[in-house]
């Protein structure tokens, strides 16, 4: 998506350890029209596919999901992250390695907001080696809800987690797809 990858370009930084900063207009500080137009052009390419909710994980997924949620007309949902393996039977329940922080963590999700019935579509801001993803995955197939797929709006796909998730069956659709960043050349889209 052109519109995303003009402002990556114009105000991503990228640090070392293959992290990328867009804090000033997507996970902190919110460009909402620009995260409108992400969200409207994920909703249209899963368009038809009957979602019932989409699914995302806090707190940087969130204002993306709300987006998308609010074209498809469905609810959205955030897998809430616990330190504690204390989990309570009333949620479904994934673990995942923070790629930002480097601990692990368990996703929690209400078993009052997501069963059978749903159709999710999985929603977050970054896709790199695919913990947080496959997680939310996870916590979808517990549930016994279908996956229509997940929308995300970076991908650095040589990080290789969204070509996993796609081979073992995933539909993954990326609105800004980074083929390679460092901080001396920069970033080159795929
Ligand atoms: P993964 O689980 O795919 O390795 O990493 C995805 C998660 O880590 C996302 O939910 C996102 O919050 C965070 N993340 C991964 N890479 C980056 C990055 O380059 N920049 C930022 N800001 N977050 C990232």
């Amino acid at each position: 998506m052109q519109l995303l990858e003009e402002r990556i370009l114009r105000d991503g930084k990228v640090f070392p350890d293959d992290v990328l900063k867009v804090d000033s207009f997507l996970n902190h500080q919110l460009d909402t029209a620009l995260l409108d137009a992400v969200g409207t052009e994920i909703a249209a390419r899963f368009a038809g596919t009957g979602v019932t909710k989409v699914l995302t994980a806090e707190a940087s997924g969130i204002a993306l999901a709300c987006f998308v949620s609010l074209h498809l007309g469905c609810p959205a949902l955030f897998a809430k992250k616990s330190r504690t393996s204390n989990i309570s039977s009333g949620v479904w329940s994934a673990e995942a390695h923070s790629y930002t922080h480097g601990n692990d963590y368990t996703m929690i999700v209400s078993k009052e907001y997501l069963g059978e019935n749903d159709v999710v579509l999985i929603v977050d801001d970054f896709l790199a080696n695919g913990s947080a993803l496959n997680a939310l995955w996870e916590i979808c197939k517990k549930a016994g809800a279908s996956v229509a797929g997940a929308g995300i709006a970076v991908e650095k796909v040589y990080q290789g987690g969204g070509d996993v998730l796609r081979d073992a069956g995933l539909r993954v659709e990326s609105m800004a797809r980074i083929a390679s960043m460092d901080t001396e050349d920069g970033i080159r889209f795929c």
